[in-house]
């Protein structure tokens, strides 16, 4: 992480950093060019992207929640798409 001085705007050295709370993160900061130290706060926001894996998981889950012949059929959808592939490296 990079962070700019407030004072001089050179780029100053992060010396130290404690997580507050998930999601929340106090920096300590030491600018060799003017001499200040600081104290910042980096934050989360929001995703602008979901992480790829919790789709997977969100997909096991739905299936999980379907019965047993829905589920064979919504499978049997992604199986079928696989065919034309299978048939031909053969
Ligand atoms: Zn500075």
């Amino acid at each position: 992480m990079r962070v700019l001085c407030r004072h001089c705007n050179e780029v100053a050295k992060v010396v130290a950093s404690r997580e507050e709370t998930a999601g929340l993160r106090t920096v300590y900061v030491t600018c060799a060019a003017c001499g200040s130290k600081q104290v910042w706060q980096l934050s989360y926001c929001h995703d602008t992207r979901p992480p790829a894996v919790d789709w997977a998981k969100a997909a096991v889950e739905v299936l999980e929640k379907l019965s047993a012949e829905d589920r064979r059929r919504v499978l049997a959808r992604f199986e079928g798409a696989r065919q034309p592939l299978l048939m031909g490296t053969e």
